[in-house]
């Protein structure tokens, strides 16, 4: 689904993704670690290409994305994506947060729109907040709408920026059940996490990056009960 070639980019003079490899396939679960600063988020936002990125190359379910005929906003179109912060519209209700870009965007019949929107807050565990405002819910609960909204454009993979890292303790596993029941659906996912007892659980790769490079990648087995590089060696006793 995603191929990722040699992927550079450099803010400045300061190189911060050095030629990252990646294939991503169908239904595959990848999870990313590594210490901030390691070039992770801007892997990410050079996937979508929030980020443009300086050299390599990216194609997504067969296209070139970084070809300038390629239709960029319509592939953005199929790759969901989740921040730490929730970023939800505030004067919107929970259902409008859902319909609003597959009604303007997709042109989407608006009964079309709600009917999706209800069945996925339903997945989330939040049928009962359809007209609630986003300021009146928890982190937890807002976080879940976020995922909600990003699915109600119906992506084919979705990336995952540190979605729980902006949440108070308690509401870190409501999310990440959300996020384990989608992977179980079969959704392809790239994931940005530092816990990792998800990663090990919900993962069918894990990558380490340190450094604008990925230092290893493995089944979750191999990355967190043998890691063979002493960077990713030194930075699980850190984390675990
Ligand atoms: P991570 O997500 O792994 O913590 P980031 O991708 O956010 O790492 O950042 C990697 C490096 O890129 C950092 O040194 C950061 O300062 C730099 N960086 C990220 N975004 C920008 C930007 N928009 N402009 C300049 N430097 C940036
Ligand atoms: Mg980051």
């Amino acid at each position: 689904m995603i191929k990722v070639g040699n992927l550079h980019k450099t803010y400045g003079d300061n190189e911060v993704l050095k030629g990252i490899d990646l294939d991503v396939a169908k239904g595959e679960v990848v999870v990313i670690i590594g210490p901030s600063g390691s070039g992770k988020s801007t892997f990410l936002r050079c996937l979508n290409l929030l980020e443009q990125p300086t050299g390599g190359t990216i194609e997504f379910e067969g296209k070139n994305l970084l070809d300038k005929s390629t239709n960029i906003n319509q592939l953005r179109e199929k790759m969901g994506m989740v921040f730490q912060s929730f970023n939800l519209f505030p004067h919107m209700t929970v259902l409008e947060n859902l319909t609003i870009s597959p009604i303007q965007v997709k042109k989407e019949k608006t009964e079309e729109a709600k009917a999706r929107a209800l069945d996925l807050l339903n997945q989330v565990g939040l049928a009962d907040k359809a007209s609630a405002y986003p300021a009146s819910l928890s982190g937890g609960q807002q976080q879940r709408v976020a995922i909600a909204r990003a699915l109600a454009m119906q992506p084919d993979v979705m990336l995952f920026d540190e979605p729980t890292s902006a949440l108070d303790p308690e509401m870190v596993g409501e999310v990440l059940a959300v996020m384990q029941d989608l992977a179980e659906k079969g959704m392809t996912m790239v994931v940005v996490t530092h816990e990792m007892g998800f990663a090990k659980e919900v993962a069918d790769r894990v990558i380490f990056m340190d450094q604008g490079i990925i230092q290893e990648e493995g089944t979750p087995e191999a990355i967190f009960d043998n890691p063979q590089n002493p960077r990713t060696q030194d930075f699980l006793r850190k984390v675990l």
